[in-house]
């Protein structure tokens, strides 16, 4: 094994080069240790997840704001929120279909009656 830092050849096992002493991995100590460095609040949130769910655009303005703070915790907004904005617009547009096509109900109702009146004072010899 050869150190990346300088090329030297390192002796076998070696985490440290002799030559210029860089470190050569991470250690799973350290990786540890820089998790723990971390903001102990961010982890994922149900709740944060919830908020973003209702409030969809809360949801987004939190993950654009904690995205580089506590990922985690953004991600669990934004995952609300990006569920919610689907919901959201599936029930916008379930409404909107409603109404065209109550609409076009009540169009031809209006037809129909005012073809009825007609034909009733016809009848009628008016
Ligand atoms: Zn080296």
């Amino acid at each position: 094994m050869f150190c990346k830092y300088c090329g030297k050849m390192l002796p076998e096992g070696a985490d440290i080069c002799p030559n210029c002493g860089k470190a050569q991995s991470e250690s799973p100590v350290q990786i540890v240790q820089r998790q723990d460095v971390a903001d102990p609040s961010d982890r994922p949130s149900f709740g944060y997840a919830f908020l973003g769910f209702l409030l969809p655009v809360i949801g987004l303005i939190l993950y654009l704001v904690w995205k580089d703070d506590t990922p985690l915790r953004a991600r669990s907004c934004g995952r609300g929120a990006a569920v919610g904005f689907v919901i959201y617009f599936l029930l916008v547009l379930v409404c909107i279909i409603l109404v065209i096509c109550g609409l076009f109900a009540f169009s031809e109702a209006m037809r129909e009656g005012t073809r009825m009146a007609f034909s009733a004072l016809s009848f009628m010899g008016v």
